[in-house]
């Protein structure tokens, strides 16, 4: 799928709507449209990347930025204590349905694999 038909780079680009949870620089947090969890967020880089496999083209500062704004999250929706999963579906055995990496970060209740 190219980045004009990527609904992520519509939600970056403000063409989609979202309820963003958190907006810096070169990353954004949301909420997933199809919450399985009481908090059920996605986190995204801004810039268009498929996969894992293309992380190479996110400066590493932006890859780890990823992971602190999932813990930023956790903590402003209140489940840093309770604890939370941060998991990529990567590639179709792992359902992944939009190409465009993101971390899905879930919590508010006990959650089990996978
Ligand atoms: P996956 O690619 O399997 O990791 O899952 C993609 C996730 O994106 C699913 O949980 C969807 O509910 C969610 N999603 C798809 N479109 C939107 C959207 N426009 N706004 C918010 N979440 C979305
Ligand atoms: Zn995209």
């Amino acid at each position: 799928m190219s980045e004009t038909e990527c609904v992520f780079c519509g939600i970056v680009g403000g063409e989609i709507e979202a309820e963003v949870v958190h907006d810096e620089d070169e990353v954004l947090a949301f909420n997933d449209m199809n919450g399985r969890a009481p908090v059920h967020v996605l986190v995204i880089p801004k810039r268009h990347v498929a996969n894992l496999e293309a992380i190479d083209a996110l400066p590493d500062a932006v890859a780890k930025r990823l992971f602190a704004v999932a813990s930023a999250v956790a903590e402003k929706l209140g489940v840093t204590e309770g604890g939370y999963a941060v998991r990529v579906n990567n590639g179709p055995d792992a359902g992944q349905e939009v190409f465009h990496l993101h971390l899905h970060v879930m919590g508010g209740q006990r959650l089990g694999m996978p």
